[in-house]
């Protein structure tokens, strides 16, 4: 039975990278895409990988059509650069997410407190998303909890390549989980460390938590979010226990 909800929302939303694992992406690309340049080793040179690889990332975050996955807008781009049928493509990807992508664990780290606060929100009834950025599949998603000693269970929500139709940082990424969520956007709060790909759910209009301790995209002067402050703070603040976290 789930405690009476102390706050005025019915959701919340969860990055990942940065916010529930600790994981240092200036570091973590260039391994991944160098690691997923071998599978592609027969077709292209690293360096014309990388090329292809970003290009068709580029059209999938600037894809506006809404009823094409994130997964087909890259798909398409990507197999067209390659010259390859999606049939030959996508397996090499799914053997890559399947065999090759835990080698990349040793980028990443548990951070604490966020198990506490996942638990923290399942236990107060709010609706849970997992909010990273929907430029991955699922499998690789799964990968980067278990690193940060969560699991896909314990989510309503996970944003994955397949599943989604938008990216960070448009507001219709938001407005998309808010509707699969079944709760209005004034219901949400989203809470990450990119200022701006995670605090724009505001134009969605959602409230924000900035999480502290790896922030990205730091602008000049303060950034505009609801609230701010630690991974703890923020499941204090779920739980009505933290008077001093003033809604700014
Ligand atoms: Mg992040």
């Amino acid at each position: 039975m789930a405690k009476s909800n102390p706050i005025p929302y019915r959701a919340l939303l969860l990055d990942l990278d940065g916010t529930l694992i600790d994981i240092d992406m200036e570091m973590f690309i260039p391994a991944y895409i160098q690691l997923l340049a071998h599978s592609f080793s027969g077709h292209c040179t690293t360096e014309d990988f990388a090329g292809h690889l970003l290009g068709s990332t580029r059209v999938m975050i600037e894809n506006n059509e809404p009823r094409t996955t994130n997964q087909t807008a890259f798909f398409d781009d990507f197999c067209r650069r390659l010259d390859q049928p999606y049939a030959h493509v996508y397996p090499i990807f799914e053997r890559f997410y399947e065999l090759q992508f835990c080698r990349l664990q040793s980028f990443s780290r548990p951070r604490p407190h966020a198990r506490c606060l996942v638990n923290t929100a399942r236990r107060f009834g709010l609706k849970l998303a997992l909010a990273t950025n929907p430029l991955f599949p699922l499998a690789a998603v799964a990968h980067r909890l278990r690193w940060g000693d969560l699991t896909t269970d314990l989510f309503d929500l996970i944003t994955t390549v397949e599943n989604s139709h938008y990216c960070k940082p448009r507001p219709e990424y938001y407005l998309e989980i808010a509707g699969k969520l079944g709760v209005s956007p004034e219901e949400c709060l989203m809470a990450g460390n990119d200022v701006l790909e995670d605090l724009c759910a505001a134009a969605a209009g959602m409230d924000t938590f900035l999480v502290e301790g790896m922030i990205l995209n730091q602008t000049k002067g303060e950034p505009e979010c609801t609230y701010r402050g630690s991974l703890e703070e923020l499941a204090n603040l779920i739980a009505g226990e933290y008077c001093d976290l003033k809604k700014r």
